[in-house]
């Protein structure tokens, strides 16, 4: 998958306030908001404030605090909206195998329920 950022994408149009979100956190680097269709009762996507296309763009590009910031953001998402005692999926989907919707990168916090095994 090209690494190329596409400017026109909805989470920068949600980043540049072009958007509306339901915003769970926010920080200097990272942007958390609740998913429009959620797949669980807790269902919250973070995403980096730069212009990162996947989780390998992200984790080769970004600076030390940028990436650091947005791992302490998910912790503390997922402590917060009480899914850490029963357990909770962070998942990142990369590129066209994985059908990544929206070329900007995003991790999916999603817990509330029983998830049962991962691979489709
Ligand atoms: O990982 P993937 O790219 O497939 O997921 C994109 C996610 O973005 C979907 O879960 C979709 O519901 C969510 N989305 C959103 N708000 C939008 C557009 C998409 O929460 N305006």
């Amino acid at each position: 998958m090209t690494h190329e950022y596409d400017d026109t994408n909805i989470f920068a149009r949600i980043l540049r306030g072009e958007i509306p979100n339901d915003t769970v956190a926010e920080t200097d680097h990272t942007l958390a908001f609740n998913d429009i269709t959620p797949q669980a009762p807790v269902h919250v996507l973070v995403i980096p404030k730069g212009k990162y296309v996947t989780y390998d763009d992200f984790h080769a590009k970004a600076s030390d605090a940028e990436i650091v910031d947005f791992h302490r953001t998910c912790a503390r998402i997922c402590a917060e909206r009480g899914i850490v005692a029963d357990g909770y999926r962070a998942i990142s989907n990369a590129g066209r195998n994985a059908v990544q919707e929206v070329p900007h990168f995003h991790q999916h916090l999603i817990g509330g329920r029983s998830l049962g095994r991962m691979l489709a």
